[in-house]
């Protein structure tokens, strides 16, 4: 409502402006369109604490797939090379997991370097669970700094450099950890990061509540 009324004012009386009074219709719609962005991230974040799992066997490879396609735009615009290599099928809710790979795969465009983002999603098999990679050749992430990321609002950049709302990685955390799996970040500061998690082999583990996951971390 707020941007749709700033549009409106800005088609309606655009003649009546004075250059200050459409820089500043453009921030206000600036704002609302942030302000947006923000409540559909705290949105997701609030439901995948609350909302009741429904961990179905999921191809892990067909998810990978749907959140390529959803991040087509930015995958065409910055020309990224995403390799994706044969994916496990898990005992995992399909919305959810779809929002891990989303937020994992975007953030390996978003935070690229000079070169061309090469993106590179793998999975391998232990004993009792498999480990997720999302690997990057992107600005990377300093070490001192890797432990900070899965909570709410950490962002190491500003808004001028990078858009976001510091949200994703807290959120793909809550969704990894109701599974019954952890999720870490291995980078040398410099050369491209990689995103790991782990999800159970076992169904009956998955669907943790959200109190379960907090008596194990210590943030
Ligand atoms: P957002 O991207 O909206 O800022 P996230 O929670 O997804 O929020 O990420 C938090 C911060 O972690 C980002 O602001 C960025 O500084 C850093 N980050 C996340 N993914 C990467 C990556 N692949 N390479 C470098 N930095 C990253």
């Amino acid at each position: 409502m707020v941007s749709g009324y700033m549009a409106l004012l800005e088609k309606k009386y655009l003649d009546r402006l004075d250059d200050r009074g459409k820089e500043y219709v453009r921030f206000a719609m600036d704002g609302a369109m942030r302000m947006d962005c923000l409540i559909v991230d705290l949105l997701a974040y609030s439901r995948a604490g609350t909302a009741s799992l429904d961990p179905k066997p999921l191809d892990l490879g067909q998810v990978v797939e749907r959140a390529l396609l959803n991040l087509g735009p930015a995958i065409e615009e910055s020309q990224a090379q995403i390799k994706v290599s044969d994916m496990p099928t898990v005992a995992a809710d399909a919305t959810q997991m779809l929002q891990v790979f989303q937020n994992l795969i975007g953030n390996a465009i978003k935070y690229r370097g000079e070169e061309r983002p090469v993106v590179e999603v793998s999975a391998s098999e232990g004993e009792n669970e498999w480990e997720v990679a999302v690997r990057d050749n992107g600005i990377g992430i300093p070490p001192e700094q890797q432990h900070r990321l899965f909570q709410m609002f950490i962002r190491l950049h500003g808004r001028s450099e990078y858009e976001g709302t510091g949200i994703g990685l807290a959120l793909s955390r809550r969704i990894v950890e109701r599974h019954g799996g952890r999720i870490w970040v291995e980078s040398d500061g410099k050369h491209g990061s990689t995103f790991r998690f782990t999800i159970s082999k076992d169904l009956a583990s998955a669907a943790r509540t959200d109190e379960d996951c907090a008596g194990q971390r210590n943030d």
